[in-house]
């Protein structure tokens, strides 16, 4: 009889893993690596499509994540090699003249990812001479994941983020000063924050994907046992403590095994209709739309106020009236939700007897508004939720940019096996993790 462990996916040991990766890179380059980093992946209770409207989000890190080994090199080249097996192509050898947003080649490559990080820091420490790149400095890179990659778990961010580390550590004066480990202690939150700033700088500007900071900064400023409370008006983070909603419950991520396809433009197209809906309302970010502590009828307002604008127009800058205002739907529902979750763990959940499910509720509601608002899930994903919910789990929700990607869910531990048995029946593609929320990025 087939056991239910294959569906698992483990975050495994890492210093077992930063072993073997640390002997790989001496095979594949003839030289030894200066050291490992590590930036984790991250799953969301709320905030997914609203970072980027200055909304709320509330992430936190898994132990799974993404390793870097890195030494190096005193030309300006970046030599890189993954070893994801659906991505590995041998080692790729990125140029000076082919880092930065003009100069990185059309054709999309995972590469792109760490020589825009490169470039992003440069850029940084053109402000913060402490973070000024070396003249000449480039790097050999060997990079290892224990993310499902385009899984929605922010596998992107998760390789900026480590690569940033192994750049600032192999070449900058900040990393002169610190080395190896002492690099953890000597970044401030500030740093964090830069750093992960930097990051997004690389996703948006080189990759061309239109990320909003939600992942980057999970990666980079989370906090073990804690919900990142993120305020994207300001970048600002509460640590949450997540363990009155854990208490007899466990979340797991489902990654339904379909990988997202983010740069073929739907999730642009998304975007767009919300920033559409927001710009006829008249506000840069729509969380200014909705006052402080919001709550269903603002959003009814708002809405209202959208049909009173539009109501003499055919389209909005010849995007579907409908489809905005579903758009705007989401992003403001969602907020609401990110609202009340806040609150909730900030300790006002006293007095809620059963925080569990007041979750789940959420959860779910996030789900149903991703589904026929944001129009972002897809068959796998709304079948996932529903069996989740169907055996007896407390919420459920599509997780990430959507289009592919995975499923957050909260449950019992007693309901896992079944849970896991009628999840193989979907898909042989359905994957679980863990989710325990886990530490930032950090040198090994
Ligand atoms: P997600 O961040 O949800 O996993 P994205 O589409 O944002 O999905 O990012 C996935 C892309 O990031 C991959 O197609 C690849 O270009 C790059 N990437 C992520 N992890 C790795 C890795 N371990 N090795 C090489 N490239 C990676
Ligand atoms: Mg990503």
């Amino acid at each position: 009889m087939r056991t239910t462990d294959a569906v698992w996916i483990a975050p495994g040991e890492p210093q077992e893993i930063q072993s073997d990766l640390v002997s790989r890179f001496q095979q594949e380059y003839g030289r030894a690596a200066s050291g490992t980093w590590f930036a984790p992946g991250r799953a969301n209770l709320n905030g997914e499509h609203i970072d980027f409207h200055a909304g709320r989000c509330l992430p936190m890190a898994l132990s799974h994540g993404t390793y870097v080994a890195a030494a190096p090199r005193t030309d300006g080249r970046l030599r890189l090699r993954t070893l994801d097996a659906s991505l590995d192509d041998g080692v790729t050898t990125v140029n000076p003249d082919q880092i930065g947003p003009e100069a990185t080649p059309e054709e999309a490559h995972w590469s792109h990812y760490v020589s825009g990080v490169l470039w992003a820091l440069r850029e940084l420490g053109r402000s913060q001479p402490t973070f000024a790149v070396d003249e000449g400095f480039g790097a050999d890179l060997l990079v290892v994941s224990t993310l499902p990659i385009g899984g929605g778990l922010s596998s992107s961010a998760a390789l900026e983020c480590a690569s940033i580390l192994a750049f600032l550590a192999l070449g900058t004066p900040f990393g002169q000063d610190n080395p190896l480990q002492d690099l953890n202690a000597a970044l401030t939150r500030e740093n964090r924050r830069d750093l992960a700033a930097a990051c997004v700088r690389a996703e948006v500007e080189v990759v061309g994907a239109g990320t909003g900071g939600l992942d980057q900064t999970a990666a980079m400023r989370a906090r073990p046992g804690k919900v990142l409370s993120l305020d994207c008006r300001d970048f600002s983070v509460t640590p949450l403590d997540i363990g009155c909603i854990l208490r007899g419950y466990r979340l797991i991520a489902v990654d339904t095994g379909e990988a997202h396809r983010l740069a073929d433009g739907q999730f642009g197209d998304r975007r767009a209709d919300a920033e559409a809906a927001a710009r006829l309302l008249g506000f840069d970010r729509l969380r200014d739309a909705l006052p402080e502590r919001p709550r269903k009828a603002d959003v009814s307002h708002v809405l209202e106020e959208f049909d009173r604008l539009a109501e003499q127009l055919e389209t909005l800058q010849g995007r579907s009236i409908d489809a905005c205002r579903r758009r705007l739907r989401h992003a403001l529902t969602e907020m609401v939700r990110s609202e009340k979750l806040h609150h909730l763990l900030s300790g006002e959940a006293y007095g809620v007897r059963h925080i569990a499910s007041t979750v789940g509720g959420i959860l779910t509601a996030g789900h149903m508004s991703m589904r026929d608002d944001a129009e972002v899930s897809f068959d796998v994903a709304d079948l996932v939720v529903e069996t989740a919910l169907a055996q007896g789990a407390e919420g459920a929700r599509l997780i990430g940019g959507g289009f592919g990607g995975s499923v957050l869910v909260l449950i019992t531990p007693a309901a896992i096996p079944k849970l896991t048995v009628a999840l193989e029946r979907i898909s042989r593609g359905i994957r679980l993790l863990d989710v325990a929320p886990s530490s930032a990025a950090q040198a090994l």
